[in-house]
């Protein structure tokens, strides 16, 4: 092996810095506030070298020390440094049906402000423009400086050229969302699908902290799933991986699908299905949606109700398919299904009753819901940008790349 040279020696380095400043906070983030001797101990690196590194984090406010009542005793006092929540934060957006979702949260993932708009089109550009006023309202109303924004919408969405493959229910092919949203707002846009962005957020400060091997299964409009395995998101080859819509299950839809099936699991056990049931059975007028069906749910109509755990229980033999094929710690179920009627019990003992009628109950997962209720969509599009941060703070924030803080 030869000696790096000067230049390529310092940008290894600086990637070990990197990676070092990115071990800390994500250490942080899942752990909570911790004196720096024990931090040094959970991530293996010097006492030293975490006074060092978590000294530049706080002055370059990612990190603060916290305030703890006087201890008695001998030493000096251990003070905990934790994730800083008042200096920086990100923007998501989330594009839906007639809706655009924008919001600001902090580096905890705590959501600061948010601002919903009602759509009249679906078009890229109307909805980018709508979009960017948005954010340039949350950025000049909030006190936390904005490091970039991430976006999410349902479908296919490729993270890597930032475009949206294909978005069926918008009707965008191929569409240039972070470029378009980038110009619009002048900040850096990293965009994704909705459920692993939704995958992301219960990853970092949701249901599932603490956990590398889950699956967030969302049923709402659209229906699909986000995979974390150690640690990360799948995306697959092609970046479409999680698509549910499709899949066959039992029951049999009013309405057929796109692909003229009527026995996939998006036209039996999505939203759009439920309320058509409701709407038919007389629950709800031709106007109302499936919000009126949980509201009449949680008022305590019997028929609204039925209707939900019928749906649920149907989910729920569709997790035991994705259990058994992926073999999770943990299952998370976002979208309708899960807010703000809860119908996961139902779900979770469906899924049960399945995997033990096929041998294999012991091993199942733990099943539980979003911990995000209704804003999880926006929150999840900052989640996207939230990650990056994490991964390189360096990147994001010059003042750790400054030689007064090294
Ligand atoms: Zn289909």
């Amino acid at each position: 092996m030869t000696e790096p040279t000067g230049k390529a020696r310092s940008t290894q380095l600086g990637d070990l810095r990197q990676q070092n400043y990115s071990t800390i906070m994500r250490e942080l983030m899942r752990s909570g506030p911790t004196a720096r001797t024990d931090l040094a101990t959970t991530i293996a690196m010097s006492t030293g070298s975490v006074t060092r590194l978590t000294g530049a984090l706080v002055r370059a406010g990612l990190l603060a020390e916290v305030a703890e009542p006087a201890q008695r005793g001998k030493g000096r006092p251990k003070v905990p440094v934790g994730i800083d929540g008042s200096t920086y934060g990100v923007i998501g957006v989330h594009f839906g049906l007639y809706r655009v979702n924008a919001c600001v949260i902090d580096l905890r993932g705590q959501l600061v402000a948010e601002l919903h708009t009602t759509e009249r089109t679906t078009r890229l550009d109307s909805l980018v423009r709508s979009a960017a006023r948005s954010v340039r309202k949350l950025v000049d109303g909030s006190r936390l400086t904005v490091l970039g924004a991430g976006a999410s919408t349902g479908g296919w969405v490729d993270s890597s050229t930032g475009r949206v493959r294909n978005q069926p229910i918008l009707g965008w092919q191929n569409a240039p969302l972070a470029k378009a949203l980038q110009d619009a707002t002048g900040l850096p846009v990293l965009v994704d699908s909705q459920v692993r962005a939704l995958a992301l957020a219960e990853h970092w400060f949701g249901a599932a902290a603490g956990v590398d091997d889950f699956i967030h299964l969302f049923v709402g409009n659209v229906v699909g799933a986000g995979f974390v395995f150690n640690g990360s998101p799948y995306r697959g080859a092609h970046s479409a991986a999680g698509g549910l819509d499709h899949l066959p299950v039992p029951g049999r839809a009013g309405e057929a699908c796109v692909c003229g099936s009527r026995s996939c699991f998006a036209v039996v056990g999505g939203d759009l299905e439920v309320a058509r049931r409701a709407r038919a059975a007389g629950l709800i007028g031709d106007d109302d949606e499936v919000y009126d069906v949980f509201g009449l749910a949680v008022s305590g109509d019997a028929r609204a109700r039925r209707l939900l755990q019928e749906r649920a229980a149907l989910v729920g033999k569709a997790t035991a398919t994705l259990i058994e094929l992926l073999d999770p710690e943990l299952v998370v179920i976002g979208g309708g299904i899960s807010a703000p009627a809860d119908h996961v019990p139902v779900l979770r003992d469906s899924a049960l009753k399945e995997l033990e009628a096929h041998g294999g109950g012991d091993a199942a997962a733990r099943i539980v819901p979003s911990a995000f209720g209704p804003h999880a969509l926006g929150i999840a599009a900052g989640a996207i940008m939230l990650d990056a941060v994490y991964r390189s703070p360096e990147a994001f924030v010059p003042a750790l790349t400054a030689p007064a803080l090294q």
